[in-house]
């Protein structure tokens, strides 16, 4: 199979923080759309976030769940569908010591995205990774994937960034654009 990997906040749901009440879970007007034209192309789609939150005490379990059955919902009134969440709970620094940990899923690292490829029986090499910071442009390329930069979220501010590592294949407005791109580059 093939995955479109999407980070969550900044990306398909506004950047807030540390989210830890639906009504701050905004959505991007055009997530909906964009998801669902991956959808009907045949990619798997597979939201994976960091969430130190929940290491840090701010964000419960349970309320990353509520979030993401809400996202669910509101994709699914619109004809779309994520697949499968990931999230990292953990930070070196959390305070909930069993999450205070340097793990291998905390983009950058790759861990969710070969959790789910190993999960989904995904090719990661004819995936893509869309995201608004560097580390999820690094954890894509980690995993093989390629990479989508959007200027949403903390996009615009990061793409000014100067940085040593490696280019994402793309830099675009938006996860609408993310979707438009990844479809006419097969
Ligand atoms: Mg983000
Ligand atoms: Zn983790």
């Amino acid at each position: 199979m093939r995955a479109v990997f999407l980070d969550r906040d900044g990306t398909l749901i506004e950047e807030a923080g540390y989210l830890e009440r639906l009504d701050r879970l905004i959505f991007f007007p055009f997530a909906v759309d964009a998801v669902r034209q991956l959808n009907r192309a045949g990619f798997l789609i597979v939201v994976n976030t960091n969430q130190s939150g929940v290491a840090r005490g701010i964000v419960s379990e349970e309320f990353v769940s509520i979030a993401h059955q809400h996202i669910s919902r509101r994709l699914q009134a619109g004809g779309a569908r994520v697949d499968a969440y990931y999230h990292c709970p953990h930070h070196p620094e959390g305070i909930v010591a069993s999450l205070r940990t340097a793990c291998e899923c905390r983009k950058p690292q790759p861990g969710m995205l070969r959790r789910a490829a190993a999960d989904l029986h995904i090719d990661l090499r004819r995936s893509f990774s869309v995201g608004d910071r560097w580390h999820d442009v690094d954890a894509g390329q980690a995993a093989g994937t390629r990479t989508v930069l959007v200027r949403t979220g903390h996009g615009a501010s990061v793409e000014r960034t100067r940085r040593d590592g490696p280019a994402p294949d793309v830099i675009v407005d938006n996860v609408a654009a993310a979707a438009a791109w990844i479809l006419t580059n097969p």
